[in-house]
């Protein structure tokens, strides 16, 4: 290294080289793979669920809508950046899943931290069950909330206790309707009691649900009887069956409306895009003229599951947990071979330090292509 380098550079590149040997040491090393805009794999990694992000009524809708409005919504919304589009997709929202109000995020990593944040103060106990995805933990993280109790995955009376013996006058219980590693579903119309008993807001995020799981895809917070409660927050994705990018906060009109005045991933940031905006529009208005599009997620999702041994997911997603990360990348590249992309799933991204392949079923493929993976997997978690 030159004498050009300050010492503060030398201490990086050191840092950084030993962090890149012990995720390498650890098999945990990451590189990205970008891939072109087609593909000879078949999918079964995405979160394109229904296969919409290439339908040309959602394609079309999300052109149109970046020639009419704009390229980008050129402002937060709170200044100059809140678009009609932006409340018709709300509107939109708000209806399919049977709640009083909606607000756009520009992610749905952005609608969970800033729900969280917004919502809990330090008179609030957050109580999230242990599998959360990291953008409810990162809301946690900012939230200042006066304290946090994590309890064992669905575990009821983990969540009972927090709820009961707390110091705190507030309490938010954090779930997700779907689990995105496990694909389990969420115990709500119990969560749905103990929120109501203990004087608690239960916040459940459909990410996974939303236009999957429930009658016509509204989700389960929907079949749980819950939408509409006023001490109920859903959150959602417009990014996996809704082929887009964004994500939504749903609840009442109080929430909304405290949202838009104090969740700071919503007044900093700058609006959804329009063409994004459109696109999750539109995915929603296909999604309810053809029922069966979630319908065959979930007939397809349960047929993967059984071949490869796993319980029948709530979702279209599920996992198949592997002995080590080296073998679940070796398993995952072996996949590719065989013509199918599935994904893998390592720690940090897992919630029991258990690698996994990771496979999504997409309402696009074929009961012939789902066997077939069926039995490549079999092969290889036979082989060992
Ligand atoms: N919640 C869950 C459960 C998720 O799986 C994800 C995405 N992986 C998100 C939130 C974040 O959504 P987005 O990709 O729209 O930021």
């Amino acid at each position: 290294m030159s004498d050009k380098h300050s010492g503060g550079e030398r201490e990086l590149s050191a840092w950084l080289a030993t962090r890149s040997v012990e995720r390498a040491v650890a098999g945990l090393q990451r590189q990205l793979h970008p891939r072109g805009p087609t593909s000879f794999l078949v999918d079964l990694a995405s979160n394109d669920y229904l296969g919409l992000t290439k339908d040309s009524r959602v394609g079309h809708a999300a052109a149109q809508a970046a020639l009419r409005w704009g390229t980008g919504a050129a402002a937060s919304r709170l200044v100059t950046g809140s678009l009609q589009l932006h409340g018709e997709l709300e509107a939109a929202l708000t209806e399919f899943t049977g709640n009083e109000a909606a607000l756009v995020f520009s992610t749905g990593y952005q609608a969970n931290v800033g729900v969280i944040s917004a919502l809990a103060d330090a008179q609030t106990l957050i109580v999230s069950d242990a599998h959360v995805h990291a953008s409810l933990v990162d809301g946690c993280r900012l939230a200042r909330a006066g304290g946090l109790e994590i309890v064992r995955h669905s575990d009821l009376e983990g969540v009972a206790a927090a709820l009961k013996g707390r110091q705190h006058p507030r309490a938010m219980v954090l779930v997700e309707s779907v689990y995105s590693v496990l694909g389990d579903a969420a115990p709500l119309v119990e969560l749905g009691a103990l929120v109501a008993e203990y004087d608690a807001v239960l916040v459940v995020d459909e990410a996974h649900a939303i236009a999957v799981a429930g009658q016509e895809g509204r989700g389960l917070v929907a079949a749980a009887g819950l939408a509409g409660r006023p001490d109920i927050v859903t959150t959602l994705t417009l990014s996996k069956a809704l082929a887009s990018q964004g994500g939504a906060v749903l609840g009442s009109t109080a929430v909304i409306e405290h949202l838009v005045n104090t969740a700071r991933p919503f007044i900093y940031d700058t609006a959804l895009a329009p063409a994004a905006t459109a696109a999750a529009l539109e995915a929603l208005l296909v999604v309810q003229a053809e029922p069966a599009l979630p319908q065959r997620v979930l007939e397809l999702s349960a047929r993967l599951a059984a071949g490869v041994g796993v319980a029948t997911p709530a979702g279209a997603v599920l996992s198949v947990p592997m002995r080590s990360p080296e073998q679940a990348l070796h398993a995952q590249a072996q996949l590719a071979e065989a013509g199918y992309r599935v994904g893998c799933f390592r720690p940090p991204s897992v919630p029991d330090g258990v690698s996994r392949l990771r496979l999504t079923a997409r309402a696009t493929l074929s009961d012939d292509q789902v066997d077939d993976v069926i039995g490549a997997i079999t092969a290889i978690t036979d082989a060992g």
